[in-house]
């Protein structure tokens, strides 16, 4: 299937600034971003319901490729490409559970032309990037002709793999706060090969306070119409100590509060559910753990 041609014709435009391509998007109707292209070009080539008359290839605006870091946290720009951002010793220290995301997705191949901002745009409930900078608290700076916007990812996703941008509008960057001290965070993912797309994942991003839980995010991927975050289980650990049975207990809600369905071609509404349990599990164990913290 990825060998066939694009059937419809469709102009192609590069720009060299924002502004023109904010131009572009204001002025001419059913443009489409191309980032890496690893989804927009596989869904034209399959045939998937895109309307599109204008490809705005974005990667030739440099200031959409900046990556910052400083105590605040990090800013990523709308074009780094993921294989750039896996070797980012900034993400590798502070933000491992995105490091961990990141090299679990695809092939080397595949990453040195994917981007994480595509990664969130595209939607995919199963998304493997969209947990992490979930419960990171990530946010996107999204800009159109008239002026910005910054949401924060977890209002970003609607279902059935839709996000809240309108058609103006890109997203130019994603930025994520510097975790608080004695964070620790984990990113488990069961894929049928490495180089695939979730059966299910699961993020969790927690804080220690002595040997209380300070605060604690959670997220699943490929569990319901959109990628799932899970706010009031991580809140129900705030102010507790996190035991091998609050874990179990944990795990066990979180398994009745996902959503999955059955079909697709990757596995079975009954496996997510199953293991969710397991890798919510392990992934709270080892956040913990990487917070410095000691299970009891
Ligand atoms: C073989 C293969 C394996 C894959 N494996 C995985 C995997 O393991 N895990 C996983 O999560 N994904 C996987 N993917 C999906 C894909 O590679 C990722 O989602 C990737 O990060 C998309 O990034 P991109 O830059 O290629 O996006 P593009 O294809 O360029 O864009 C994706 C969508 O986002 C929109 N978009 C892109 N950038 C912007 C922007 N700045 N502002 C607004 N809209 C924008 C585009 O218009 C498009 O609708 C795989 C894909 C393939 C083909």
């Amino acid at each position: 299937m990825n060998t066939v041609y694009l059937e419809k014709e469709y102009d192609y435009v590069k720009p060299k600034t924002l502004a023109e391509a904010l131009e572009i998007l204001e002025t001419k109707k059913n443009v489409k971003i191309f980032a890496g292209g690893t989804d927009l070009i596989i869904k034209l080539k399959i045939g998937s319901p895109i309307e599109m008359d204008t490809m705005l290839d974005i990667n030739g605006i440099e200031e959409l490729k900046k990556v910052t870091s400083d105590k605040e946290g990090i800013t990523i720009g709308a074009t780094e490409k993921i294989s750039v951002l896996e070797k980012n010793e900034d993400i590798i220290n502070r933000f491992p559970a995105l490091y961990e995301a990141f090299i679990s997705m695809a092939s080397i191949s595949l990453r040195n032309m994917a981007t994480l901002i595509g990664n969130l745009c595209n939607a995919s409930p199963g998304a493997d990037t969209a947990g992490p900078v979930i419960c990171y608290g990530g946010s996107l700076l999204i800009k159109n002709h008239a002026g910005e916007r910054r949401i924060k990812a977890e209002d970003f996703f609607a279902e059935g793999g839709k996000t809240v941008l309108e058609p103006n509008e890109i997203v130019t960057s994603v930025n994520i706060p510097a975790p608080a001290e004695n964070t620790g965070a984990a990113f488990i993912k069961l894929s049928r090969v490495k180089a695939d797309l979730a059966k299910i994942s699961v993020s969790v991003v927690l804080t220690r306070e002595n040997n209380l839980v300070g605060s604690c995010r959670i997220a699943m991927g490929s569990v319901a119409g959109k990628p799932l975050f899970l706010k009031e289980i991580g809140d129900g650990l705030v102010g507790k100590p996190l035991t091998k049975e609050l874990i179990i207990e944990t795990a066990e809600k979180i398994s009745k509060a996902i959503k999955p369905r059955d079909g697709g071609n990757r596995t079975t509404a009954a496996y997510r559910i199953e293991t969710s349990k397991i890798i919510s599990r392990d992934a709270l164990e080892q956040a913990w753990e990487r917070s410095g913290g000691k299970l009891s």
